[in-house]
């Protein structure tokens, strides 16, 4: 679908420390209140892990080879998560009961693999993934909506869902397959990440990407050539789409993680890397190998003392310089 221009932002996923405040930034923004309560726009979920809401990978959504819609299946309330009840009364009030405990033992919650991970000491291994709607350049949810309620913007390409317009049929939250399109009940209409657009009207970078501790955020235009978008996805392509075999071509990007290598049987350290490049792979795509790789030479240069532009790119010396919102 072709705009004017494409507002994008790339993640360093080595950058990422799980810290969640880009999540709590994004909350206390836009969804803790009038029955947003228990929607994550931005979510920091392990992997390998289940994800935010559980198992969201094997409901389906997007588009087939063909370019045609599938319909994928909606989550349930269990999927993303239902806070328990404490034991209040008797703990803090009767005394009754010496400790604070949930009133039915908890069996899942958002996070609830958080640092699991897969693998067997010492080859033990997980990583960080941020996700928020991709804004895609091919939105499923906009293609499922019957009553042309989504739409993409010409002038940034951020898609939002007209509340107007919507009457909450929640074919967008079966259609995206990423999932990151959530149904209000209080109002009976989908709600998603807006990418910030008032903010992003101010000149200003997203709430999760300006609190980003880890500075593993970039935001500008895919279009300026010379700016950091430009330089990580098209010039050195070391930024990669999340599951870009969904056909909805997002415009969030990640850098892959690099590993240490595997210990292999002997105590030696191994030709493969911790993290396995098939796992990487069926997340990102075919081109996990070409981008670490050339993160590899590049910080090796820089180990050297020559010049690299990628990683002074990569680094961030200054936040606000991985903002270029003009
Ligand atoms: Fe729509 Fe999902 Fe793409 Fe966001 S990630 S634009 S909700 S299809
Ligand atoms: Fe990762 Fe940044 Fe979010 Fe912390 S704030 S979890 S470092 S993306």
């Amino acid at each position: 679908m072709a705009v004017k221009r494409q507002l994008s932002m790339v993640m360093d996923l080595n950058k990422c420390i799980g810290c969640h405040t880009c999540t709590s930034a994004c909350k206390l923004q836009w969804t803790n209140r009038n029955g947003r309560e228990y929607m994550y726009w931005n979510n920091v979920e392990t992997m390998p892990g289940t994800g935010y809401p559980k198992n969201y990978q094997d409901m389906g959504g997007g588009f087939d080879a063909d370019g045609a819609l599938k319909m994928g299946t909606e989550p349930t309330a269990e999927d993303y998560g239902v806070p328990w009840d404490y034991n209040y009364e008797e703990a803090l009030m009767t005394g009754t009961d010496p400790w604070l405990r949930p009133n039915v033992k908890p069996t899942w919650g958002a996070n609830w693999d958080e640092d699991e991970g897969e693998g067997d000491y010492p080859n033990t291994y997980y990583f960080y993934l941020p996700r928020l709607c991709n804004h895609c350049d091919n939105p499923a949810c906009l293609a499922a909506c019957s009553r042309n309620a989504i739409y993409k913007r010409q002038e940034d390409g951020i898609v939002l869902i007209d509340q107007e317009r919507c009457r909450g049929y929640r074919y967008c939250v079966s259609a995206c397959p990423y999932k990151k399109v959530y149904f209000n009940e209080e109002i009976s209409k989908s709600e998603k990440c807006i990418f910030c657009y008032p903010r992003i009207e101010k000149g200003l970078p997203t709430a999760c990407a300006k609190q980003c501790v880890g500075r593993i955020r970039w935001i500008g235009y895919r279009d300026d050539e010379a700016g950091p978008i430009h330089t990580l996805v098209d010039k050195y392509k070391v930024a990669l789409p999340l599951h870009p075999e969904m056909g909805t071509k997002p415009n969030v990007f990640y850098v892959p993680p690099l590993s240490p290598p595997k210990i292999g049987d002997d105590g030696e350290a191994a030709a493969e890397s911790r993290v396995p490049l098939d796992y990487l792979e069926s997340l990102f795509g075919d081109g996990v190998n070409a981008a670490l790789e050339t993160i590899t030479a590049e910080r090796a240069k820089k180990a050297a003392g020559d010049e690299s532009e990628l990683m002074d790119t990569l680094i961030g010396y200054r936040h606000a310089e991985m903002f270029k919102l003009s």
